[in-house]
């Protein structure tokens, strides 16, 4: 018998990961995605162990999910200023740093392993009610629906923030990035993966593993005016920016298929102080959307729906009080972590690109000849990572006898 119902809106990671482990606890899920289809905004990928390990909880497939890479923090030249230096029994089980991947091929593992019928496409939520034994969903051209829960996992212009929580402005970071993606026959092992800066400009690489296809992520990131139009060739552009930078990279992007190229402008909002009301929460960017500076965005929505349904499956849902404290429980446990990635994310692209000119030389300066950067990023980023997957472990030792998981409605 189905716990409840739980009404999700967006299939993006987070949308997704809410639903797989939302019927995992037992409950009857539906996920309303605007969309005909599911479309990965994006093309390059990188998660951390934290993501990897829920999404194996959840039931998504991880064999071979990603290229495993270790990951330094390097100037132009190849000065080495960082290394993020995992525990060994962390690098054995996850492969290093992080896996890159291509977007899409996350997806697909994650659509492979939703039950039928709980994907609803082209469902556009327009607004919801909260009637305090219920909520009801109300979808463009169609008929509402009612849930027990309804979780907004709607991304950076969540229509579900909005309605709980206004309009608050988005922030632009002043940033812009080009990224690509190549396939090669013959993987470099072991994969290396470079973050790289010069006195402006990031240009970074991460070995990707796609379907059973070795090769390369890239992109290169500086500051850019918003306001001013941009019409350069994403080719050009990523020469000019990667000169400088090691011949590895540099051949990487001559060999890049134009097709394989985009750009985005790096936006994000300042984080919540409070994500849920009533019935209704939210997760991944609609409650913390973050710079792809921290590549964890992803991750953390992935992280987000594990937590929200661990909260949900301990309750009976059609108590509200019950529901009330649940959702608060969950916001108040994410909090801290999504907060604390996504305005380290901020600051570190500020640190990087923004500072104002004559400041740069002494950064570097401080990077290239103190811990810090190491002490920052290298450093801190592992204990983070290694408090995440403790609290994994810590839930699922908690979590209550295995219900048997609702069957989907069509
Ligand atoms: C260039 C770039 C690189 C990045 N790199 C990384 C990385 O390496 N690692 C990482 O972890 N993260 C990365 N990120 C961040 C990551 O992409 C996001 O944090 C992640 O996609 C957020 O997932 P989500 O499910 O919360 O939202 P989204 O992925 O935005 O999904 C939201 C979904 O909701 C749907 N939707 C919206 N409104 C409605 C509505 N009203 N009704 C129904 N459906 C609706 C949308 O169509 C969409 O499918 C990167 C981002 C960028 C821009």
């Amino acid at each position: 018998m189905s716990k409840g119902r739980i009404a999700i809106i967006g299939a993006g990671p987070g949308g997704m990961s809410t639903a797989l482990a939302a019927h995992r606890a037992g409950f009857e899920v539906s996920i309303y995605e605007r969309y005909p289809e599911v479309k990965p905004a994006g093309n390059i990928l990188n998660l951390w162990p934290p993501p990897q390990k829920v999404l194996g909880l959840i039931g998504v497939d991880t064999t071979d999910l990603g290229a495993p890479a270790l990951t330094t923090f390097r100037r132009a030249d190849g000065h080495l200023r960082a290394t993020v230096r995992l525990p060994d029994e962390v690098v054995t089980e996850y492969g290093g740093g992080f896996i890159g991947l291509l977007r899409w091929g996350l997806y697909k593992r994650m659509l492979d392993a939703l039950p039928p019928g709980v994907l609803k496409l082209g469902h556009e939520m327009t607004r919801f009610e909260d009637h305090g034994d219920r909520v009801v969903v109300h979808l463009a051209d169609r008929e509402p629906v009612e849930a027990d829960v309804l979780v907004g996992g709607d991304g950076l212009r969540s229509a579900v923030r909005r309605q709980l929580w206004g309009d608050q402005p988005i922030r632009h970071q002043h940033l812009h990035l080009v990224g690509g993606y190549l396939y090669v026959d013959d993987p470099q092992r072991p994969p290396d993966s470079v973050i790289a800066h010069n006195r402006n400009t990031q240009a970074s690489y991460t070995p990707i593993l796609h379907d059973g296809q070795w090769g390369y992520e890239w992109w290169v990131l500086e500051a850019c005016d918003p306001s001013a139009p941009f019409d350069e060739d994403l080719m050009a552009f990523s020469r000019a920016r990667a000169a400088g930078f090691s011949e590895k990279l540099r051949s990487m992007i001559d060999a890049t298929p134009a097709e394989n190229l985009q750009r985005w402008e790096i936006r994000d909002r300042r984080p919540l102080k409070q994500w849920s009301q009533g019935r209704v929460t939210l997760v991944g960017d609609a409650a913390h959307p973050t710079s792809p500076y921290a590549a964890y965005g992803a991750g953390m929505s992935i992280e987000d729906g594990y937590f929200l349904a661990s909260e949900l499956e301990r309750i009976d849902v059609h108590d509200l009080g019950s529901v009330r404290r649940a959702l608060q429980a969950f916001e108040d446990r994410r909090k801290p972590h999504t907060r604390r990635v996504s305005q380290q994310a901020f600051f570190t692209g500020y640190a990087f690109h923004r500072i104002p000119r004559p400041l740069r030389p002494l950064r570097d300066l401080v990077y290239d000849h103190t811990p810090m950067l190491q002490k920052v990023v290298g450093d801190a980023t592992p204990d983070h990572i290694l408090s995440q997957l403790a609290e994994i472990d810590q839930v699922e030792a908690a979590r209550p006898a295995t219900p048997a998981a609702a069957t989907p409605q069509p």
